[in-house]
């Protein structure tokens, strides 16, 4: 309006402001309360020194306690469209992303960093909480297909550490789109044989535990951190039953193999550098293939024929033999003498094989004696072509098409 409130008013507020500063000095630790000094909690990684807690870190100081001496280049992401659907909910949301950029000092939730660890080619992509919920927009999911060709091109391991609400709301479908996008980006590095390495930290859910989070060669947790799809009380309401004890937590989902280990923040550097050397070490991989290769003869297929020498019972010894003596009986069915010599057979030799033999063949013998066999078998020898199916459809054809129910 006039001098005094353009131009001294905001002076003097800034002035003010900058003796408030000191402004991150305490952290209270969100689970035992405790107010300890920031300069300690960062020195132990934002890690509680009091109760073990695992405090939800950016992914700048991330980036710091995982790369070789802190040292990393950040990676540029592709720019996304701000605000595609003109989303607005208490606040607009592009206000929302201004004030939250101001606020973390990232483009966006996942921030992508590539270094050495342990001496090997490492891209890192961080996922951000405290960005809007480190929810997956379209801009993290373009972060996480950077970080993949990144890792293509510099042939080095991807490592995915993960914490978000789910996808972006204000981004509706677009942000759920990045699912797909992201899987394929992992498929991406598998096909370049690079290992792919999560770390899952409080919370992960929704969307991001529905893609990229759960497809590690390697899934790692930190200690007590929140993994699932729908948050506890979400199931809890629809299935009506009280969950158990540590229900999503990452102790429980160890223990029912949902993923491969807990890692302490303290040791997680030393963990993925092992991992990593692991399976990245070509040299060890190199001199065990020959050895493996060496021992390939093809002995096995002629068993199979050995075989045959114990089975010759079963198949068609007994029964031709049979055939052969009483041919001069009956000339009319072979099938029938048969069965008379099994009859004999039968009672002396009181082999297993025998006697099923013989049952099979009895049908036609039915003008024998025997009474054991069963009549229908008889019957369908006798008369080959007569099916109980083919009969029913016959008189419906014989007076021709025009006689059915209908007519
Ligand atoms: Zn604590």
């Amino acid at each position: 309006m006039n001098w005094l409130t353009n131009f001294v008013r905001p002076k003097i507020r800034a002035l003010v402001r900058r003796k408030e500063v000191p402004d991150k000095l305490w952290i209270k630790c969100s689970d035992c309360g405790q107010m300890l000094h920031h300069k300690a909690v960062a020195e132990a990684n934002f890690v509680c020194p009091e109760c073990d807690h695992h405090m939800r870190l950016g992914a700048r100081d991330r980036f710091k306690g995982l790369f070789d001496d802190g040292v990393f280049a950040e990676l540029a992401v592709p720019a996304v469209p701000a605000d595609p659907l003109k989303f607005r909910d208490s606040k607009r949301y592009v206000d929302r992303l201004k004030d939250t950029r101001a606020k973390t000092g990232q483009d966006d939730a996942v921030v992508v960093g590539r270094g050495r660890m342990g001496g090997h080619a490492a891209v890192v992509a961080c996922q951000t909480f405290e960005f809007l919920g480190g929810s997956m927009g379209m801009a993290a999911g373009e972060a996480v297909i950077a970080a993949a060709r990144a890792a293509i091109e510099d042939d080095a391991a991807l490592i995915v550490v993960t914490a978000a609400g789910g996808a972006r709301m204000q981004e509706g479908i677009l942000s759920l789109m990045q699912m797909p996008r992201t899987t394929i980006a992992v498929q991406m590095a598998r096909e370049a044989g690079l290992p792919y390495i999560v770390v899952l930290t409080d919370p992960t859910t929704g969307g991001v535990t529905a893609s990229y989070a759960m497809l590690g060669d390697i899934t790692i947790a930190e200690p007590g951190a929140l993994i699932g799809f729908a948050g506890p009380r979400v199931i809890e309401s629809t299935i009506r039953e009280q969950l158990p004890d540590g229900f999503q937590r990452a102790e429980y989902l160890l223990e029912h193999g949902m993923i491969d280990m807990v890692v302490h923040r303290h040791e997680l550097r030393e963990t993925l550098v092992r991992i990593v050397g692991l399976l990245r070490n070509r040299d060890t991989r190199m001199s065990e293939v020959p050895d493996i290769e060496a021992a390939d003869p093809e002995p096995v297929l002629p068993e199979p024929e050995i075989v045959e020498d114990d089975a010759v019972a079963v198949e068609a010894i007994p029964v031709e033999s049979d055939v052969e003596a009483p041919d001069p009986e009956d000339d009319t069915v072979v099938e029938v003498t048969a069965t008379d010599e099994g009859e004999a057979v039968d009672p002396p030799e009181a082999e297993p094989d025998d006697i099923e033999v013989p049952v099979a063949v009895e049908p036609v013998s039915g003008d024998e004696t025997e009474v054991e066999v069963e009549p229908e078998a008889v019957v369908d020898e006798e008369t080959p072509p007569v099916d109980p199916e083919l009969e029913i459809p016959e008189p419906v054809a014989e007076d021709g098409a025009p006689k059915r129910p209908d007519a």
